[in-house]
């Protein structure tokens, strides 16, 4: 019989977390330790040794042998180099060991990390630190110790150090709004995120037959197939029972880690799912989203089967995105962005409204590079995802208190509605006060916004940087006027109102997919960056600069820093997809057409030896339009050729602007002679599965 494994046994046993460390650490000390990770209080190094021998206690027990710094660089995936905690003693002899210093401290040699020219190469040194807010772990036999990573000079390098810089800022700000709201008991203020995750999931014979998804995560040919998601049976399906036990180990990885995977599903696309974990603390769902992400591609080939965590794995049905949950919520716990019975009495809720709009319209670039990379250009704009275009969803009821607001007119609260089914034995549903909009890039769902722009591969890091930032500004705006006047009621209905008026333009509730709306958002000045290159131009400009600076987020030098990587990396994946194209279409797919051209052939010459007479239109017929088809994609070839080779020869930027104004139309071009050909050619010839196998073999 199946071995049944109760949740609460499992859930977090391989976390070093605040259970353990009472157990397991003197009184003192484990207040100290909790100091730092409830209130941000730097660590005290004569702590740190005590601590460090616990870990090393609680993680040899478990039956870990090593220990590792896990960090977060700027190439979007984790890193870790993995020490034993061996040390040798007297008469060749070793014991376990782990220091307080070796807790704290790392010193990976950070060459060969991308750096955007922050470092030269004679200082190949870089830290890193530990991070005692996510708490440690244990996985593969390590204990993992989430850290920041920095350059010799101090300047960051991950994504970690800006995020947690971000949370300080608007932990002081939000404090600062509380105290004046009479609030002298919180003592910290935390973004809270949720990331729901999509992915798909393909049989690896299939994986490993195509190089363009195992080289490029994602497909760069193929012909849709006969069936899409048109009959909308996907989305909410039964799970496939492979599926299903894949996403059951995975479940039961994530709760070892303390991952609250809570939520698992079809997703419109055949062969696409999704995971919903509860929300916690940003920095620890920063962590725990790699995790899982880790988990997701590690688990598949278990199963026969990989996961493909790319923006737009296949065209012509939905790519895959990331729901990035946002809020604010103090250390008791309670929301600060909940409405209430009543929002327009609710004045504290409504200033720190006023301060999401505000930051989100001022800051619409930088929220729309947080979510751009390569991949996730193939999947905004199209009927599926976000536009390139940031705007806001407030819904029904705060639109008319807003509009009410900046009219001057009265609101009156709409009474409470109820629905019934018309079926006795089924209760009587409350109606929401609004509606949800699936459309809008940035949505408030209740208590919290959804920003549904990121990108299903991408950390998530900067997105909250952003917003935590960019909301710490308005509301340290809004603290510095609360502070000053002698009217604090006065000054804050004038401040939400002022300021509702002043961003309305970033407020839509209509359909975010439509031709309309990216007419009308141009009227409203909002900004459409349509591509990645044309938004990273703009990582630098002065506000944005300015913005960072003041709240010691990233300085100038990490600013630029992280342009550089951005177009970098935007370059390097655009250039390794186009060879890829090259590849498979010189190596594998003119070779294969041709060969089945042959065969054609061959069958005219039989059958005219036959009888003169015979008809052969047929054949001659398919001949002929292959070997069109086949000299044009010979053509289309030798173009994107030219234009590569051409590519190279640029430094990063110019090079991200080429690939997309001139290389990527090539590789369009080159793929719809391809998908041509694959419709006529016969399907034992054809040298790769095609979409129909894929999204239906599982
Ligand atoms: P919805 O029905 O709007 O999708 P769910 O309750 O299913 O809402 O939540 C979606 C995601 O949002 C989940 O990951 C959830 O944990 C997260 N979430 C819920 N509340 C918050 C919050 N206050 N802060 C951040 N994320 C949240
Ligand atoms: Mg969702």
């Amino acid at each position: 019989m199946e071995k049944f494994e109760r949740i609460p046994d499992i859930f977090a046993s391989q976390v070093f977390n605040e259970d353990i460390m009472r157990e397991r650490l003197p009184k003192d000390v484990y207040k100290s330790l909790l100091n730092t990770i409830a209130n941000g209080k730097e660590i005290d190094a004569t702590i740190a040794d005590v601590v460090a021998g616990a870990m090393k206690d609680w993680a040899t027990e478990h039956g870990a042998t090593h220990f590792t710094h896990w960090f977060q660089p700027l190439t979007g995936v984790t890193a870790e180099k993995h020490d034993a905690f061996l040390s040798p003693v007297d008469h060749g002899k070793a014991i376990m060991e782990f220091s307080g210093k070796e807790l704290i401290k790392g010193e990976p040699d950070a060459s060969s990390f991308p750096s955007g020219g922050l470092r030269a190469t004679f200082e190949a040194r870089g830290y890193t630190a530990w991070d005692p807010a996510s708490y440690a772990f244990i996985k593969d036999g390590s204990l993992y110790i989430p850290t920041a990573f920095c350059s010799y000079g101090g300047e960051a390098l991950d994504t970690k150090t800006p995020l947690l810089r971000s949370m300080d800022a608007i932990n002081s700000a939000s404090l600062r709004i509380l105290r004046l709201f009479g609030d002298d008991t919180t003592r910290r203020v935390l973004s809270t995120v949720g990331a729901e995750q999509e992915y798909f999931l393909v049989d690896a014979e299939d994986f490993k037959a195509r190089r363009d998804l195992f080289y490029c995560g994602r497909t760069l040919f193929g012909a849709p197939a006969i069936k899409g998601q048109e009959l909308e049976d996907h989305y909410f399906g039964t799970l496939p029972a492979r599926v299903s036990a894949f996403m059951k180990e995975l479940d039961t990885e994530l709760w070892k880690l303390g991952i609250c995977s809570k939520t698992k599903h079809n997703e419109a696309a055949p062969a696409q799912h999704e995971l919903a974990p509860i929300f916690t603390t940003t920095n620890i769902a920063v962590d725990q989203n790699l995790l899982t992400m880790e988990f997701m591609r590690k688990l598949a080939p278990k199963f026969g089967m990989e996961c493909l965590l790319a923006e737009k794995p296949f065209e012509g049905i939905n790519g895959s995105g990331k729901h990035n949950n946002w809020s604010l919520a103090t250390d008791s716990g309670k929301n600060l962005l909940k409405p209430g019975k009543n929002p327009a009495d609710n004045k504290q809720f409504m200033l720190f409204l006023a301060a999401v709009v505000r930051a989100v319209d001022d800051y619409q670039d930088l929220l729309r590079i947080s979510a751009a990379t390569a991949g996730n250009d193939c999947r905004l704009g199209g009927h599926e995802a976000p536009p390139s275009i940031i705007s806001i969803f407030l819904g029904e009821e705060l639109d008319t208190i807003i509009k009410s607001m900046i009219e001057g007119s009265s609101y009156s609260k709409r009474d409470t509605r109820y629905m019934s089914l018309g079926v006795k034995s089924v209760p009587t549903i409350r109606q929401d006060t609004t509606d949800r909009n699936r459309t809008s890039p940035f949505a408030f769902t209740g208590n919290k916004f959804e920003f549904r722009m990121v990108g299903s591969s991408q950390n998530i890091a900067l997105s909250n940087i952003v917003l935590n930032t960019a909301v710490a500004e308005a509301l340290s705006d809004f603290a510095d006027r609360l502070e000053e006047t002698i009217d604090f009621r006065g000054e804050l209905d004038k401040i939400i109102t002022d300021t509702f008026r002043a961003h309305s333009r970033i407020l839509f509730a209509g359909n975010s997919y439509s031709k309309e709306w990216e007419e009308e958002a141009k009227a409203r000045g909002l900004s459409n960056f349509r591509t990645s290159p044309e938004a990273y131009a703009h990582f630098t400009d002065e506000k944005n600069v300015k913005l960072f600076g003041k709240f010691g987020v990233m300085s100038e030098t990490e600013m630029r820093s992280r342009r550089e990587i951005f177009f970098e990396g935007y370059r390097k994946i655009k250039n390794i997809e186009a060879r890829t194209m090259l590849e498979m279409t010189i190596r594998d797919i003119i070779p294969a057409v041709s060969r089945y051209i042959g065969v054609l052939s061959d069958s005219v010459n039989a059958k005219l030896n036959v009888s003169k007479t015979i008809n052969v239109s047929a054949e001659r017929d398919i001949i002929e339009k292959l070997s069109d088809l086949l000299a044009s994609t010979y053509e289309a070839y030798t173009a994107l050729e030219r234009v590569e080779k051409t590519a190279l020869t640029k430094a990063d930027e110019d090079a991200a602007f080429y690939y997309k104004d001139s290389v990527i139309p090539k590789m369009e071009a080159l793929r719809r002679l391809v998908d041509s050909m694959e419709v006529l050619c016969a399907r034992e010839y054809w040298p790769m599965p095609t979409y129909g196998d894929i999204t239906f073999r599982i």
